[in-house]
């Protein structure tokens, strides 16, 4: 199913033009219009899911799977030394598009861009708990 006023579903079906080094029928792959660095690419499924909690995880497994060869064609041709692949989920998480995407983020050493948080602390008992918890849902 499309989204009609989904700015990626429009892409990812070809009505919009991208700068795509593959697709397939199940999804593409553009490179960012504002990258953090030069490479920047997201893979877009072509059915419209709003984020990780909607999307079929087969659609999603492939998706990864690909992102494995992806990678290395980007470090390839960048010659990148590293690359942080991420994928946010709500406006909270920094969702700014809100139709699934994988970003393939190429890095550089000494680049300006920051994906760190403050570690925090865990409660050990409370992991424990969470953990069983988690795993009676899975
Ligand atoms: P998010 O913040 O939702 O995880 O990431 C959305 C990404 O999509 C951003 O990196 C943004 O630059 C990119 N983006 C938004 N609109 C367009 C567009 O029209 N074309 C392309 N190629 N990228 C887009
Ligand atoms: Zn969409």
């Amino acid at each position: 199913m499309k989204k009609d006023d989904c700015i990626f579903c429009k892409i990812a079906n070809g009505e919009i033009p991208s700068a795509s080094p593959y697709e397939n029928e199940e999804f593409k792959v553009i490179l960012d219009v504002a990258p953090a660095n030069r490479g920047h690419a997201l893979i877009l499924p072509k059915e419209h899911f709003d984020n990780v909690f909607e999307i079929e995880p087969e659609t999603a497994g492939r998706i990864f799977a690909f992102a494995t060869k992806l990678a290395k064609a980007i470090k390839e041709e960048t010659g990148c030394d590293g690359m942080n692949l991420l994928q946010n989920n709500g406006e909270v998480a920094g969702q700014t598009v809100n139709h699934f995407h994988l970003h393939l983020v190429p890095r550089f050493k000494g680049d300006a861009v920051t994906m760190t948080w403050k570690q925090g602390e865990a409660d050990a008992e409370d992991n424990v708990k969470l953990a069983e918890n988690i795993a009676k849902r899975l």
